[in-house]
């Protein structure tokens, strides 16, 4: 009998404003198989974005609670505010064989690499450092202040794309929506290959 198909972990990063939201939309639309790890964060909930699905809304003391009760498979302060991925929900997708994909910044999607070296990791870059620092300006959704700090967060951040062995270029949505599948699908080929 042939063994059940492993659970691949993907993890999806990229600087603010690279269209990340958008193109995991696309991707979940294509493979609505595919889980999403929802994560711990102590931001505000933007207009539109809903509890338990975009993220679970906590408050800081909750969130310092859930690092002490060792909930996290990783955690960091991004943008003033924490964010925090649930080593529960992963495991358990992972434990029923699903694909779970996580949207972590740089930062956490080391500490997850350390952990879980197996894990597929995938950096989204802009077509150019021009249109990035345009689009978040265009985005509209911050104080000048905190737009200046993800202005400066995503430049560092771009330039930690050399850590990732997969790295898209977002040109169009649906290009790079499918050319993530693609890596998916390439993976599990791989490691149903025997050796
Ligand atoms: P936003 O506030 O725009 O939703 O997310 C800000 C940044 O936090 C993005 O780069 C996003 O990838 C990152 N982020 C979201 N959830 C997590 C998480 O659970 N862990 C880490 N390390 N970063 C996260």
């Amino acid at each position: 009998m042939s063994q059940p198909r492993a659970g691949l972990l993907i993890v999806i990063s990229g600087p603010s404003g690279v269209g990340k939201d958008t193109v995991l939309r696309r991707l979940f639309e294509l493979a609505p198989q595919l889980k999403y790890s929802v994560s711990y964060t102590t931001r505000p909930p933007r207009p539109g974005e809903v509890d338990g699905q975009s993220y679970s809304f906590i408050s800081e003391p909750e969130f310092l609670r859930l690092i002490e009760q060792k909930e996290f498979l990783e955690w960091a302060r991004v943008y003033d505010h924490y964010y925090g991925t649930s080593r529960r929900r992963v495991e358990d997708a992972l434990n029923r064989g699903d694909d779970i994909v996580l949207k972590i910044d740089v930062h956490g999607a080391t500490f997850v690499r350390k952990r879980k070296p197996d894990g597929l990791f995938i950096f989204i870059t802009p077509p150019s450092t021009e249109e990035l620092l345009n689009r978040l300006t265009g985005r509209n959704t911050e104080s000048p202040e905190a737009l200046a700090l993800r202005q400066k967060e995503a430049l560092i951040e771009l330039g930690l794309a050399k850590d990732y062995v997969h790295v898209v270029c977002n040109r169009d949505v649906e290009e790079t929506a499918r050319e993530i599948l693609a890596m998916i699908a390439a993976e599990h080929a791989r490691r149903q290959t025997p050796v």
